[in-house]
């Protein structure tokens, strides 16, 4: 299976002439890393721009940060799953700690999945703890993440869900620390066996699993090889075409 990079730029850059430059650094990184796929999270205004430059890169592919749990009609501010999909957009984010936060519940995310994959648009759904404490509360509270957002979501659509583990105290600016790579490779084999438990081992093994909370070059590698993660979500250093290229090598 290919890695699968995705780069979510969350609210920057502030003008399209930015992105447009972001983006374009972006084009040729996947131009040159053929065996990777890059998918693209810009904020919706930005969207178009993978319309614009015509991007006929096939390991390139544009997502978005959020997606509605509503299909159409009267939802003031929100962007419905079809017409992203009519940007050309393939991936959503779902369940990002930062939505969490303000006020979205494993219940909504699991709306937001079956009414993305209605539109043939696979979610990305991110799971994690705040707090990885000694006694191992977290690991029932990655079970129950799980169990909510997958909720009546059929056999069959298993494998077109990515699922990203990021620990909250991993992400962004004011993170503690770094997940480790043996962090993550506990985490990658409790979500594959909650999927098994939930469906079959082999439907468990055709998900993605993907590591996110401050990469960056120097630890984009050890998370793939020593823990085994299927791909890497990448805030920050995504706005960044230098920083993202190296870790885009580190993948390769
Ligand atoms: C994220 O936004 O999901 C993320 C992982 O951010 P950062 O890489 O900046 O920690």
């Amino acid at each position: 299976m290919k890695k699968l990079i995705v780069a979510n730029w969350k609210m920057n850059p502030q003008s399209q002439k930015e992105a447009e430059i972001v983006f374009n650094g972006i084009v040729k990184i996947a131009k040159s890393s053929r065996n990777i796929d890059i998918i693209v999270c810009p904020p919706f205004p930005f969207l178009s721009i993978g319309k614009k430059i015509k991007i006929k890169i096939k390991n390139l592919m544009l997502g978005a940060q959020n997606a509605s749990e509503e299909a159409e009609g009267a939802y003031t501010g929100e962007v419905s799953p079809k017409m992203l999909a009519g940007l050309g957009v393939k991936y959503v984010i779902v369940g990002h700690s930062e939505r969490r936060a303000l006020g979205e519940t494993d219940q909504t995310i699991n709306k937001k999945i079956i009414n993305a994959l209605k539109s043939k648009i696979s979610p990305i759904l991110c799971i994690g703890e705040s707090i990885r404490d000694a006694g191992g509360d977290y690991l029932s509270f990655i079970k129950q993440e799980l169990h909510e957002c997958l909720k009546s979501i059929p056999k069959a659509q298993i494998s077109n869900i990515v699922v990203a583990y990021e620990p909250i105290w991993a992400i962004g600016e004011n993170a503690n620390r770094e997940a480790t790579p043996e962090e993550f490779t506990e985490a990658r084999i409790l979500i594959r066996k909650i999927i098994s438990d939930l469906y079959d081992s082999k439907t468990a093994h055709s998900v993605m699993i993907l590591y996110g909370g401050s990469v960056h070059e120097d630890n984009a590698k050890e998370f793939m090889l020593n823990g085994g993660a299927d791909g890497l979500l990448v805030g920050r250093d995504s706005l960044s075409p230098k920083k993202f290229a190296l870790i885009i090598n580190a993948a390769k």
